[in-house]
């Protein structure tokens, strides 16, 4: 939650330090949403799909994005799934309300099945091994690289992202149920998960064709999600 809003203060500081074309940071934002969110936080580490691109670059760059553990983002958008728009779901809009948007996320809303599935992998262990060390390179990062460098090709766009990802949980879910319809600014804001939104809930491994093309074909037809 504190990278996520680290943006309100860096933003305002990159434009004065840099002038209006550090607004660059926007596009970047969109790409970085949809590699670390669309693609590795939803497909691979929640739903177990796979990348022709190599899943340790996409969990660090999923990692820088959210400072959080993979297992743990899993685990509670699993929760999200099993529980949509319940007291259970640990972001629902109807029932959190803007909590969703800032992710104020529960450890107790977390699906546990998910969480010891993931400590068994390499992968997952690695972050929750290394978790204060993995802090050292962005704040090397910050100290060798000029800020405004720093700002602009990282740390504003890669907290934005984050907020792009919650600004979708948030609005993707209306009056309990998975919204079907959306304006064409959040299906291109979201890298186009929205307007497939409601069918991915009923087939867990379903997703919109920008993000499918950066995933492995696989069968996706009759898949039955775990319950
Ligand atoms: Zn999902």
């Amino acid at each position: 939650m504190a990278f996520q809003f680290s943006v309100l203060l860096t933003l305002p500081v990159l434009i004065v330090m840099t002038g209006w074309w550090s607004l660059t940071v926007l596009p970047l934002a969109w790409l970085y949403h949809w590699v670390s969110f669309a693609l590795t936080g939803h497909m691979i580490i929640s739903h177990d799909r796979r990348s022709w691109i190599p899943h340790e670059i996409l969990y660090t760059i999923f990692f820088y994005t959210t400072y959080i553990t993979p297992h743990f983002w899993g685990a509670q958008h699993i929760q999200h799934h099993k529980h949509r728009d319940t007291e259970r779901d640990p972001q629902s809009p109807d029932y959190l309300g803007w909590r969703t948007f800032i992710a104020f996320y529960d450890e107790r809303l977390t699906d546990k099945r998910t969480m010891v599935k993931h400590l068994r992998t390499t992968i997952s262990q690695f972050y929750v091994k290394y978790y204060t060390w993995l802090l050292l390179p962005p704040v090397l990062l910050s100290i060798l690289v000029p800020v405004d460098l720093f700002l602009m090709l990282y740390a504003v766009p890669a907290s934005m992202s984050f907020t792009i990802a919650t600004t979708s949980a948030w609005y993707s879910h209306q009056n309990y149920e998975p919204v079907e319809r959306f304006p064409a600014w959040a299906n291109w804001l979201f890298s186009g998960e929205t307007r497939y939104h409601a069918r991915h809930h009923d087939n867990w491994r379903y997703c919109e064709p920008n993000t499918e093309f950066l995933l492995r074909s696989s069968e996706i037809q009759g898949y039955n999600h775990p319950v």
